[in-house]
Formats: structure tokens, sequence, C-alpha cells
């Protein structure tokens, strides 16, 4: 009852939409510390295309993040792009056929993307990138899985689980990325795509 219908997955990623929006010059300022200052641009670019393909009445629960993913992996510059494009994939499969996400098929979606992401990346916990944020959020929902715990209040225990790995970065000096080439120049400030991954989270309630 308390799962997240197909309308309200994409009242979920039109939020996200807005909350970068709003914080693409903090981003771009993250990423001009840590990398080449075009992590906001790139995901804007990507977002803005993604609203342009969304159904306003999405077929199943993992429609919307369909859209996004394609998104992403046709028209974001960026080492970025397709590594959002693949993890947003892992979120459109769970849903795919479904009327609606569980707990446990976020939980599934956040183990699977984030998986991909460390694939494709050869990223772990501790390099300073996304993986950072997405891999707490997975556990922090498989956790909710095994407490039963409701899809929404789920998703704020990973949105802060994900935040918690996002500030984390900030003391990291990079061993993947652009920002391992700054070293320690980028530290105080949190990477970018850490902090992306926690306002996807807490864009869902
Ligand atoms: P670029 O460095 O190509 O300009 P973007 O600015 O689009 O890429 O994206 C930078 C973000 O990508 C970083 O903040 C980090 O989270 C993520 N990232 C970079 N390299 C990797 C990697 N090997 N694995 C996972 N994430 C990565
Ligand atoms: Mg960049
Ligand atoms: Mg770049």
């Amino acid at each position: 009852m308390n799962d997240l219908e197909p309308q309200a997955v994409l009242s979920w990623v039109e939020r996200f939409i807005t909350r970068i929006d709003d914080q693409v010059q903090e981003l771009t300022e993250l990423d001009r510390r840590s990398g080449d200052g075009d992590f906001g641009t790139n995901m804007v670019t990507a977002l803005s295309r993604a609203k342009a393909k969304f159904s306003p009445a999405p077929a199943d629960a993992g429609a919307p993040f369909s859209s996004l993913s394609t998104a992403f992996l046709e028209h974001s510059g960026g080492t970025s792009g397709p590594l959002f494009g693949m993890w947003f994939r892992e979120f459109a499969l769970a849903g795919e056929g479904s009327p609606a996400f569980s707990t446990a098929l976020l939980a599934d979606a956040a183990r699977n993307g984030v998986a991909t992401v460390r694939r494709l990346g050869s990223a772990s916990v501790g390099d300073r990138t996304m993986v950072d944020a997405m891999a707490p959020a997975a556990d922090a929902l498989a956790e909710a899985v095994e407490d039963d715990v409701p899809a929404a209040r789920a998703l704020r225990l990973a949105a802060e689980a994900a935040r918690a790995g996002a500030d984390s970065t900030s003391s990291i000096i990079a061993r993947r990325g652009r920002a391992s080439y700054v070293g320690e120049a980028a530290l105080g400030a949190p990477d970018p795509g850490a902090v992306a991954v926690a306002l996807f989270f807490e864009s869902a309630g």
C-alpha cells in the first residue's frame, strides 16, 4: 500500500531534476575543485532531455527511470553520464512490468545499480566517487527489507545513508576519476557525483 506507483516515481524523478537545476552552480563548483567543472552542465543537459521523454502516464513503475537512463546514456558528456545511465537502468529494470516499487524492488535496483557502476568504473567505496553514496544507500535499503520497512520510509533511510556517504568524500583523497589528478586540493569539499546521488534519494520524499 505504501509502495510507489508509477505516478509517484515520476514525481520523485521530477523533484530530482528540479533539485539538480537549483544546485547546478554548487555542483559545478565542486567539480571545478576536484575535476574539470562540467559536472553541473553534464547533469542538466541529460536531465532536460529526460524531461522531454517522460510519459505523463508511465506504463509501469520503471518507466520514468527508463527515460532517465536513456537520456544519460545518449546525451551526457563526461564520465558521470554513462555511469548514471547504467545506474538508472537498473532502477528501470527492477520496476519493469511492476505496478509499484516495493522496498524489496528498490533494494534490488540499488544493489544491482551500484554493482554495475563499480564494475564499469572500477571504483570501490572510499575512492571518492558516486559509489561512496550509492553503496551505503543500497545497504540501507537491504536492511530496510530485513526490517520490513515501508518504501517511503526506506527511501528516507537510504537518503540519510547517501548523504552521510557523500559528506564522507570531503575527507578522501581520490583514487578514481579526474579528482585523483588533483590529490589533496579536493579535500574539504565533497565529490559532486556522490552529492548528486544524495540529492536523488532526498528527492524521493
Ligand atoms: P568528467 O570527469 O569526465 O568531467 P563528470 O564531471 O561528468 O566527469 O563526472 C564526475 C563524477 O563522476 C565524479 O564526481 C565521480 O562521482 C564520478 N566518477 C568519476 N570517475 C569514476 C569512476 N571511475 N567510477 C565511478 N564514478 C566515477
Ligand atoms: Mg567533470
Ligand atoms: Mg569532463
